[in-house]
């Protein structure tokens, strides 16, 4: 790469809402499902605690419940933790539905369409070659070809021909990178 001193601009990734979760229903043919508001149900039997996080179908609305703890002794969960489920905490919410374990144990995965948003500067007149570092404030997997696609309007073909980059393009992914266009 040339010598040649780059203009750098700043992308950021967010997250703009939760993502859709692609899990079956049990009662309709449709398998996108939602925690909305997010409620989780938590259940004591004896010494024993159940906790999970309840989902609605988008469809039929149907409650389903996703497995967090499973009949774990009550005094393995911290208090706090446990007074975050009774209270619906919101940031508990997200911890839980973006958990890779959580989404393994129920056999969902999530659907970001939609869900996130870029942010970067205006580009300025005349500014190649440029360097763009993408920074990702919430771990939302993207293509980075999808992601430079929206934020510079440019078509796959010419992405393939002017974007020097060090990480494959077609696979998602959620850690900071750069690449310089050309
Ligand atoms: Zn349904």
């Amino acid at each position: 790469m040339s010598s040649h001193p780059h203009i750098v601009l700043p992308w950021a990734v967010r997250r703009s809402r939760l993502p859709v979760l692609a899990l079956r229903c049990v009662d309709c043919p449709s398998n996108r499902a939602t925690v909305g508001d997010g409620r989780f149900r938590v259940n004591a039997n004896g010494k024993l605690l159940d906790v999970w996080l309840l989902v609605n179908c988008l469809s039929c609305d149907r409650t389903g419940k996703l497995t967090v703890h499973d009949r774990v002794p009550v005094r393995s969960l911290p208090a706090d933790l446990l007074a975050g489920y009774s209270a619906n905490s919101p940031s508990l919410v997200v911890d839980t539905l973006l958990d890779p374990l959580i989404a393994r144990r129920n056999r969902f995965a999530l659907d970001w369409d939609g869900c996130w948003a870029l942010h970067a500067p205006p580009i300025p007149d005349d500014p190649w070659p440029l360097q763009i570092t993408v920074t990702f404030d919430d771990a939302v997997p993207v293509r980075p070809e999808r992601l430079i696609a929206r934020g510079l309007g440019i078509s796959r073909d010419e992405i393939a021909h002017r974007v020097k980059i060090d990480i494959p393009l077609n696979r998602r992914t959620t850690l900071d990178f750069s690449f310089v266009l050309v």
